[in-house]
């Protein structure tokens, strides 16, 4: 059997890990870093590059620069949330048919999954040219928050990468994985997860070799983009009272801040204060504009205040869901380059009344949690059983728009529920199953993951069929359905419409576009 690979694919950076003569190891790419920036650069040709080298042309090139596609994938939007995110973006967005953002480049256009696939192609070839010999097979990591659809983007991705994706584990419970199988004692572990673009809360209870997540929580618009977002605005905001220029249309300008940003932000967490200076950011009438600012890590803290609070409610809801209090953690793992932030560490503090476990690389941990449990599937390690829940209530829609949940959120997966339906109508040929994934009362406020048609009822009087429509959640956490009328024994012809994606044919398109 040939290699899996375990990796880390990140809103900001990607990683990847093997297992290699029993131990876990991350795999440094070809410029040598052991992480790779989640980024493809496209040239006005059709030349493409992925990671440090679009990084770097992202100033002079911000329209042919993609980053944090992990944000679109698998994502409905309704046409005002798109028209923002066009705002937002340096690079070009198209509203695909049924409501997915897509890129447009050099008058193509790009599905998420597709450029997911270029970070993907790269962690391949990067455990190829380690290993000398091709990569098949992955494990690949996705924030527990991830509804279905997310998830099936991010295994599609694979597929057009060229990757049969074993399995989808949740960043956090690879994290545990990580901090389990090497400190190898038993713990209740809470995995606080602050990435590029999701935040994730997860409690974990490790016992002889059984790693079993017993609660996860999380919000997945909320991540280090954000927090550059809003040291963005102030430094336009700043700038436009110094020089009188707004540069918020400026491409160029917008993403110089923007790196800008990003860099005081990281510089901040070692420093107390640090400075940014941008000569030549704008002209106007009167010349060359430059910008210069002392930044102190206090404005920092005062401009993220809101972000910072909001991890508050996820968690507290982890420890809810679990029966647990605070005290109950043994050990808080730091996960995602944000909480390397002091005022996040902080809040960590206060809100499980322990200092966080410093002793896991927060960039590589996901990654090699990813590769031990690529090693569980090979063969090459034994003595571990993973065993996680999902993140969200399943259920379908009932009278008044009411959500009635099947699976509740945080059962144990895999698992299968049956639910039986019927008529309402006398020779009725035919029952809408409205399936959302969410906790929201009504239905209309989760996600829909799609409208099941169950067809070709036999005639009879509203009430008598019987049919037992089966929800299950693999061990991906991907979401099925099935249906059999039970008197005649017979499955019912299930339509799904609805569901974001790739259709079959555009999948195929990307696949052979990319082979
Ligand atoms: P990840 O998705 O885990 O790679 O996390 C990336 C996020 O962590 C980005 O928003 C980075 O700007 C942020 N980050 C990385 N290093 C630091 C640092 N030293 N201080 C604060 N944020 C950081």
């Amino acid at each position: 059997m040939g290699k899996v690979i375990g990796i880390d694919l990140g809103t900001t950076n990607s990683c990847v890990a093997v297992i290699d003569g029993g131990d876990p190891v991350v795999i440094p790419n070809s410029e040598g870093s052991r992480t790779t920036p989640s980024m493809v650069g496209f040239t006005d040709g059709d030349e493409r590059f992925v990671g440090l080298q679009a990084k770097r042309q992202g100033i002079i090139n911000a329209e042919r620069t993609i980053y944090g596609i992990k944000r679109l994938m698998g994502r409905k939007y309704r046409s005002d949330e798109i028209a923002r995110l066009k705002e937002l973006l340096p690079y070009r967005l198209v509203e695909n048919v049924n409501g997915d953002a897509w890129v447009t480049i050099n008058g193509k256009n790009y599905s998420p999954q597709e450029i997911s696939a270029q970070i993907l192609r790269k962690m391949k070839s990067t455990a190829e040219d380690f290993f000398g010999e091709e990569i098949l097979e992955a494990v690949i990591t996705v924030p527990a928050y991830f509804d279905d659809a997310q998830r099936q983007a991010t295994k599609d991705a694979g597929r057009i990468a060229g990757l049969t994706v074993r399995r989808i584990i949740n960043e956090p419970t690879a994290a545990a994985l990580a901090y389990g199988y090497q400190n190898r004692k038993d713990a209740r572990v809470a995995v606080f997860d602050l990435g590029g673009g999701t935040f994730d809360i997860s409690i974990l209870e490790l016992h002889d070799g059984v790693f079993e997540v017993i609660s996860t929580s999380g919000d997945n618009d909320l991540g280090g983009d954000d927090f550059d977002r809003v040291i963005l605005e102030h430094l336009i905001k700043r700038f436009e009272e110094e020089s009188g220029v707004d540069v918020s249309e400026d491409k160029m300008a917008l993403q110089r801040l923007r790196e800008a940003a990003e860099s005081a932000k990281c510089e901040l967490s070692t420093l107390s204060e640090t400075n940014i200076n941008l000569p030549f950011l704008a002209v106007d009438d009167s010349g060359p504009q430059h910008f210069s600012m002392n930044f102190q890590r206090s404005l920092l803290n005062d401009l993220c205040y809101d972000l910072i609070e909001r991890l508050e409610v996820p968690c507290r809801q982890a420890l809810d869901d679990a029966g647990l209090n605070a005290a109950d953690i043994d050990e808080v793992i730091l996960v995602g380059g944000m909480t390397r932030m002091p005022a996040v560490q902080e809040r960590v503090v206060e809100l499980f009344g322990k200092t966080p476990n410093k002793g896991v690389n927060p960039d590589e941990v996901v990654a090699i949690g990813a590769a031990i449990q690529s090693g569980i599937i090979d063969g090459e390690i034994k003595e571990v059983v993973l065993l996680d829940v999902t993140p969200m209530s399943l259920g379908i829609r009932v009278e008044n728009d009411g959500f009635s949940a099947i699976i509740p959120k945080n059962t144990s997966i895999p698992t299968r529920v049956s639910k039986t339906f019927t008529t309402t109508r006398d020779n009725q040929e035919l029952v809408t199953v409205a399936v959302h994934q969410g906790e929201q009362r009504k239905a209309s406020r989760n996600r829909l993951l799609g409208l099941f048609n169950l067809t070709g009822l036999p005639s009879s009087p509203a009430g008598v069929p019987r049919i037992e429509v089966s929800f299950d959640i693999d061990t991906d956490g991907i979401v099925n359905v099935t249906a059999v009328d039970t008197r005649t024994g017979q499955s019912q012809s299930i339509e799904v419409t609805g569901h974001s994606g790739l259709s079959d044919e555009e999948l195929e398109r990307a696949v052979s576009r990319n082979a």
